[in-house]
């Protein structure tokens, strides 16, 4: 298979990379576990040096340059983020810790406000567990259901079956954009119309799409979508949840403390204005900051450019495992990121990785926190490769090779 249109060079994505030029076990690293975390550009990192030498203040209130200075970088970051994500305003734009903080947000906020007894929360079979324990801590709460769309062979949603479960009890439906144990892409355009028709909100979990596929929260019409820094190579500890103003306005805080607050007494205290009513003490400034070269970094190639290339990687890849013997594809969607799940006859993922791991390349094994998912295929877990835009066709080869001597060791 030849690639074709591959608008950015490579090798010097590559070479922005500089974790990815180390030996590992004796040999060159091959990154495949890019769907837990991705690895970050000198920009990104160069930042987070950068604010700690020569900007770090606390934000918002100093009265003096520094403080001013970070203060400015800060909110920069949350104007990329709403051009990331095409949103209206950076009013709708809150820094969360990741997708974990904001559906956690979401659920204690807009949940707790609005969910009551025989109330139902629909989610779906492929949810990562941060997007069904804390709706799980809000329907012990409240006395409300979770309901769970099912899948299909394919690992698809079942969309009769979604709309069969849809009804005026339903408040909330919280879905993946695109999972991180199939790579399946969910359709969450038309599942927002659904939940809405019904007067449901509806919650996109974007931890994977929003490296992989170009996003506009207008267009989909989701009331919220929340993404994580870490999986688009920003740092760590940083995130942002999107929702819509008049959602946002009618919510009660979060966590209390500095900077959520307008005027405080002990009789009364009233609250600061979106987003900072969410924002409560001093935030991951220098993540923060660092996120918008991350972001920035991503744009200068185009998603869609890099979508191209990410997808000949998972047809390429896809192509090659086929024909290893005995391998199957957990995750066949029509749809998919560049996320590849499998398991072997006769052989535990765990010991795949391990072997994988002698030979530099690094993957993913487990239950990859979908354990309803992999409960309902009836398996323990998978070995997952995922792919980032600095991966190769090269790197694909190394590890096809790699997997078929260790399956012959393991058989
Ligand atoms: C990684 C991931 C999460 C959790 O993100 P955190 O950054 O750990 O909060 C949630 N959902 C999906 C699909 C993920 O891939």
């Amino acid at each position: 298979m030849q690639f074709t249109d591959i608008a950015f060079d490579i090798e010097k994505v590559r070479q922005d990379f500089p974790i990815l030029h180390q030996k590992v076990h004796g040999k060159p690293l091959v990154y495949f576990d890019n769907a837990a975390t991705s690895q970050k550009p000198k920009t990104v990192i160069e930042a987070l040096t950068t604010y700690y030498e020569a900007t770090n203040a606390n934000i918002h209130r100093g009265a003096h340059y520094l403080a001013a200075k970070a203060t400015e970088e800060y909110e920069q970051t949350r104007e990329a983020i709403r051009d990331f994500l095409n949103a209206q305003s950076t009013q709708e734009i809150i820094f969360v810790r990741g997708v974990t903080e904001a559906i956690n947000l979401i659920a204690s906020t807009y949940g707790r406000a609005n969910v009551q007894a025989g109330d139902e929360i629909i989610l779906s079979t492929m949810e990562h567990h941060s997007n069904i324990v804390p709706w799980q801590l809000l329907a012990a709460e409240k006395g409300a259901h979770i309901r769970v769309i099912p899948l299909n062979e394919h690992g698809e949603l079942q969309m009769e079956e979604y709309q069969k479960l849809l009804s005026p009890r339903t408040k909330i439906v919280s879905i993946v954009h695109a999972s991180n144990a199939l790579g399946t892409i969910n359709p969450i355009k038309e599942m927002a119309a659904m939940a809405h028709a019904v007067g449901a909100i509806f919650v996109a979990d974007g931890a994977q799409a929003s490296v992989h596929l170009p996003l506009d929260v207008q267009d989909l019409d989701c009331d919220f979508y929340a993404f994580s820094g870490h999986k688009v190579y920003a740092p760590t500890g940083i995130g942002a949840l999107y929702g819509k103003k008049a959602l946002l306005e009618a919510m009660p805080p979060y966590h209390g403390g500095g900077e959520m607050i307008k005027d405080v007494s002990f009789e009364h205290t009233t609250y600061n204005e979106l987003p900072f009513k969410f924002e409560a003490g001093t935030p991951n400034i220098a993540d923060a900051i660092a996120f918008r070269n991350a972001l920035e970094y991503v744009s200068s190639f185009g998603k869609a450019n890099i979508a191209h290339y990410e997808h000949q990687l998972l047809q390429y890849a896809t192509e090659q495992m086929l024909q290893i013997e005995g391998l199957r594809i957990v995750g066949t969607a029509a749809q998919k990121v560049s996320v590849i799940s499998f398991v072997v006859d006769g052989c535990h993922p765990n010991d795949i990785g391990t072997l994988l791991d002698t030979d530099g390349i690094a993957i993913r094994t487990g239950h990859h926190c979908t354990q309803p998912l992999m409960d309902s295929l009836g398996i323990s877990g998978t070995a997952r490769i995922s792919f980032a835009m600095y991966n190769t066709k090269d790197e694909v080869d190394i590890a096809v090779r790699s997997l078929q001597k260790t399956l012959k060791m393991l058989r």
